[in-house]
């Protein structure tokens, strides 16, 4: 479909579009941002819809390093996608799909494409128009009855991978009509404690760059340590062309679930209503906002978890599962704590006393051999001390090895992953279903997108323990792992005191195992974290927080 017959189909539609830029530095929080004003919204009765482009080549974050990206987080058609799309679900309950995230690398990829098909006849293919073509596409893409789509374009303005989103967003304010469109512009003032100032300048510097680029922002959301002074809203609406009412504080809070009420206090829905000419819209409703902050504010005590993982040092690696957790927390009116431990600092003698201070221990996912033996170590430690323990996928499969080394004996239990010579409890996942068709992998294939990626189907063996916690004996679950517990291990599992308690319906693939005669001990292969929410806390984590609290009050 053309793009001119797309944007025709789009304006026959109800749809705004949002685009959120970022200036001045990166980290400012332009996912939590969007994702924030895009709960107010919704709480105003709006249908929204929230989307990312990302200006690096790679077609997706899955092959990079958390070092490099964070967590990669997956979506249910098994897309693996930035982790502010875990931010846009966790707050606005929207599941978001492959069609809500883009790189560089996929609209390359489709122009290439198209161009080796001749799908261009004969054209010059250049970034203006075929690549920003490209972009309005995704932009315009599988829309029907949103009221909002904001479409976050990662990095900051003057980044040279951002341009052509840049392009593309300002031919479309042109296209779709200024108003169908606002441009919101994420800056930061920062302050100068010699001069006791907030500085307005870099924001007003950031606008002008922009502005070289065809784009007049509607709405700035100024990063700010303290509330900005009338006199400097004023002066920063004044210098870039913006109106006051549209020069909006995001103030520092304790909580990242406090941001919605603060913009909202801040008058950021409001003026973005009456830009668009809603002035009949509901007023916000942010009571469940209002909740989840008053328990964080005011819990009835502090639990401490240990999380034994390889990249405690950079905490966004473990982000769905940090917020997880808290949402457990919430649920039990409980403030969380987590203690990071380095797996690879348990592989010495100091391993118990690492672990003596913690009321539950998690092991997270992870790919590869540095720190497998100190988490191994962790889970051993938990199995014979009956401290709570839960194992997400890695966790999960070093769960099994661990029984399978420590009580059923056999010593060289291992995975195919890193280890060669071993007893495969653990190995390449070569074929599996999906969705009723055969899914095919090979030793040596791409790394790229080949995972069991995304939500599966799991059955839960009545009277189970994860059966009881669900409350349900059929699950789906999102999975992102190459490797598989073999279950012709289930009989010498069973015989060590561990059940596999959940399976996929067809192939048998195991996917929880747990203790039984263990206060809380439950691997599951898949990853809970990427669905809980603050106002839907997972039920996984919620019982394991309370395993957790039950334990603490033993110690
Ligand atoms: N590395 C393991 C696998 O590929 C586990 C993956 C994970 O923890 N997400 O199966």
């Amino acid at each position: 479909m053309t793009i001119a017959k797309k944007i025709e189909d789009v304006l026959k539609t109800k749809a705004k579009f949002i685009f959120i830029t970022g200036g001045v530095v990166s980290s400012l929080g332009k996912g939590l941002a969007s994702a924030s004003l895009a709960s107010i919204l919704q709480s105003r009765g709006f249908k929204v819809r929230l989307r990312k482009l990302d200006p690096y080549l790679n077609v997706d974050p899955g092959t990079m390093s958390p070092y490099q990206h964070g967590e990669v987080f997956v979506t249910d058609d098994g897309t693996e996608a930035d982790l502010d799309l875990g931010h846009y679900e966790r707050f606005s309950g929207v599941p978001a799909k492959r069609a809500d995230s883009v790189t560089t690398g996929i609209i390359y990829q489709r122009v290439i494409d198209k161009e080796r098909r001749g799908d261009y006849l004969g054209a010059t293919i250049q970034v203006v128009p075929h690549v920003t073509n490209e972009i309005k596409d995704f932009i315009l893409s599988d829309i029907s009855d949103e009221d909002f789509v904001l479409c976050e374009i990662g990095g900051t303005v003057g980044d040279i991978e951002g341009q052509p989103y840049l392009e593309a967003i300002r031919q479309l304010a042109y296209e779709l009509g200024r108003d169908r469109i606002m441009f919101l512009h994420v800056t930061l003032l920062p302050y100068i404690p010699a001069a006791g100032e907030l500085k307005t300048k870099p924001t007003q510097h950031s606008v002008k760059q922009l502005q070289e680029y065809g784009i007049q922002p509607d709405m700035l959301l100024c990063r700010s340590q303290m509330p900005i002074p009338e006199n400097e809203k004023r002066k920063i609406a004044q210098f870039c062309n913006v109106r006051e009412e549209n020069v909006i504080a995001a103030l520092d809070v304790s909580s990242i679930y406090q941001v919605p009420i603060s913009y909202s206090y801040e008058g950021m829905d409001a003026a973005v209503c009456k830009y668009f000419g809603l002035t009949d819209a509901k007023p916000a409703d942010l009571s469940k906002w209002e909740h989840i902050v008053d328990v964080l504010k005011n819990p009835e005590g502090t639990v401490t978890i240990g999380v034994v993982g390889k990249y405690t040092q950079l905490l966004e690696a473990y982000k769905s599962l940090n917020e997880a957790l808290v949402h457990g927390g919430i649920a039990n009116k409980y403030k969380v704590k987590i203690k990071w431990i380095d797996s690879e600092k348990l592989e010495g003698e100091e391993a118990e006393a690492e672990l003596a201070d913690v009321s539950a221990i998690l092991v997270p996912g992870g790919f590869g051999q540095r720190g497998t033996e100190g988490k191994i170590k962790a889970i051993k430690y938990a199995r014979e001390h009956k401290v709570p323990f839960l194992g997400i996928c890695f966790g999960m499969q070093m769960a099994v090895i661990e029984t399978l080394r420590d009580v059923a004996g056999i010593k060289n239990a291992g995975t195919t992953e890193f280890m060669t010579d071993c007893e495969p409890v653990v190995g390449l996942m070569t074929e599996w279903d999906k969705d009723g068709a055969k899914q095919i992998r090979h030793k040596n294939g791409d790394l790229g997108g080949t995972m069991r990626l995304g939500a599966y189907e799991c059955c839960l063996t009545p009277g189970s323990k994860v059966a009881a916690v669900y409350g349900s004996d059929k699950i789906s679950e999102r999975h992102r792992h190459r490797y598989e517990v073999n279950c012709k291990y289930e009989p010498v599992l069973n015989k060590s005191g561990m059940l596999i308690s959940g399976r996929s319906p067809v192939g048998n693939l195991p996917e929880i195992v747990e203790i039984p005669d263990h206060p809380w001990f439950i691997g599951v292969q898949f990853h809970p974290e990427l669905k809980s929410k603050p106002f839907a806390p997972h039920p996984l984590f919620v019982s394991f927080v309370h395993a957790a609290i039950e334990n603490s009050r033993l110690i």
